[in-house]
């Protein structure tokens, strides 16, 4: 209501005496067409939001149900109902058309992502998974044709153990606790060449996987190399396996001994222990100078996790390394030797914890024995007890284990079959895959048990034996200058 409109009202006949009940009646009649008004305005805007949001928003509210059963007649200049079913058709097939198209770059984008992992029949299934979906309604789509087509003819030209002609050729080496700050191992004390001789720096070990992974190796379990398969009796038969890998690939296997940062080892710059990130990954934890901890990549766990998230295809089906654990000062970085640690108990849990999520993430583990002895030189009673306690106190925290790591790569038999008593009771005990050293990759196995030895890449190969590892390495440009002269 406009002013001029209530003005004119209002000033209509003022002098005017009226009756009770007309005056009554002219107030109903007054009300009615205030009401009046106020719906038709009320009306006018719901068309106005009706069409809005049928226009922007596309029909939300149902509107097309009720033309569909006719019950609201169109105006003048809209479309028929035939037209708007037709139109809703075009638009929930055009919709459905795209969300294939994004669906069939999203698998052949997965299946590709599990090729990387060498995880060829899963990319191939992903493949069936988006046929299996949508090849009823819009048959064979092209461009996962195409996907399948090139994944075919790289799984038809694979070859067991890749560009190694069998399994004797596969490498696996090893490697201590890294260095994290050469300066602390490095300083000129008593341990310094010990350091020298068998340890490797973060940035050497850096080094030497991108060499590795630019030369076309690719991280293997030793489990993919010989498997354990369990016959109906419940014995077990050691078979090789035809590991398929790309005819360029040579697989190895990597290992850490001793992975216990012991005290021997404090304040020389290395990590103190493994714990579980703030993103829930294996890292390192380490403390500075100023004796605040930090959690980082100080050592091969975290170090290698770093560089496989850059290179993906440098690990077949979700691979990683072996640690390799004593007992006489815990596990992990943990001292869980000591029952009268005050942290004892914790330390078991955080153990057990951290063990899983290693396993989680593919780790393995070995034991490296309780006390770190030559196990050929001590006696068959001595193996025995220490093999006990090592199960007890560490493998009861890690978890089975059928991996054996000799202490100081020494053997308990020479290069013949095994048949000793040693053998027979570490086999008892479920050790199935037993690993020395060696300078060359070496390889035995029978259908009770593995033997494989490792090549060192410390200092001591580098620097006393750089001709032994040529295959592998431009040592110029792997060895820390900083290193000292071998003493
Ligand atoms: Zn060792």
């Amino acid at each position: 209501m406009t002013n001029e409109t209530r003005h004119r009202r209002q000033g209509a006949d003022p002098s005017k005496k009226r009756t009770e009940a007309s005056k009554q009646a002219r107030r109903k009649k007054r009300r009615r067409r205030q009401l009046r008004l106020i719906v038709l305005r009320f009306g006018a805007l719901a068309v106005l939001l009706g069409l809005f949001i049928y226009l922007i928003v596309g029909n939300p509210l149902g509107i097309e149900s009720i033309n569909k059963s006719g019950k609201d007649k169109n105006q003048v200049g809209e479309p028929t109902t035939d037209e708007i079913d037709n139109e809703v058709e075009e638009d929930l097939e055009a919709k459905r058309l795209k969300e294939m198209e994004l669906e069939a770059d999203r698998a052949i984008k997965e299946s590709n992502a599990l090729v990387l992992g060498y995880y060829y029949d899963e990319a191939l299934a992903r493949l069936d998974e988006f046929d299996a979906k949508y090849e009823a309604e819009f048959g064979k789509n092209q461009k996962i044709q195409e996907a399948r087509a090139k994944l075919e003819e790289e799984i038809s030209s694979l070859t067991p153990f890749g560009a190694f002609s069998s399994v004797e050729e596969v490498h696996h080496i090893f490697f201590h606790s890294l260095i994290a700050d050469p300066k602390k191992a490095f300083d000129g004390d008593y341990k310094e060449n010990g350091y020298n001789y068998y340890m490797t720096t973060v940035d050497e070990f850096k080094e030497m996987m991108k060499q590795m992974y630019d030369a076309g190796f690719v991280l293997v379990s030793i489990h993919d190399l010989v498997e354990a398969v369990e016959q109906d009796d419940g014995t077990i038969v050691m078979e090789v396996s035809d590991l398929l890998l790309p005819p360029d690939k040579k697989p190895f296997v990597l290992s850490v001994d001793d992975v216990n940062y012991y005290e021997y080892m404090k304040g020389d710059g290395f990590a103190d222990r493994i714990v579980i990130d703030k993103n829930g990954r294996p890292s390192t934890e380490m403390t500075l100078e100023d004796g605040s901890k930090v959690v980082g990549d100080f050592d091969v766990v975290p170090v290698l996790e770093t560089f496989l998230e850059g290179h993906p295809d440098f690990s077949y089906q979700g691979a990683r390394g072996i640690l390799a654990l004593t007992g006489y000062e815990g596990a992990l970085g943990y001292r869980t030797n000591d029952p009268s640690s005050p942290t004892y108990e914790e330390d078991k849990a955080t153990v057990i914890e951290v063990a899983k999520v290693l396993r989680e993430w593919g780790w393995e583990f070995a034991s490296h024995s309780w006390g770190h002895r030559d196990m050929d030189k001590y006696g068959y009673d001595f193996l025995v007890s220490d093999t006990n306690k090592w199960l007890d106190e560490v493998g009861s925290l890690i978890g089975p284990t059928d991996i054996y790591i000799f202490p100081y790569g020494i053997d308990i038999e020479d290069t013949g079959p095994y048949d000793g008593p040693k053998y027979e009771y570490l086999r008892e005990k479920g050790f199935l895959y037993y690993c020395g050293v060696y300078k060359a990759p070496w390889m035995q196995y029978t259908k009770d048990y593995v033997r494989m030895t490792r090549r060192p890449l410390d200092g001591q190969a580098m620097l006393q034996f750089p001709e032994r590892l040529q295959d592998l390495f431009d040592l110029e440009k792997v060895i820390d200058k900083t290193r000292p002269p071998l003493r």
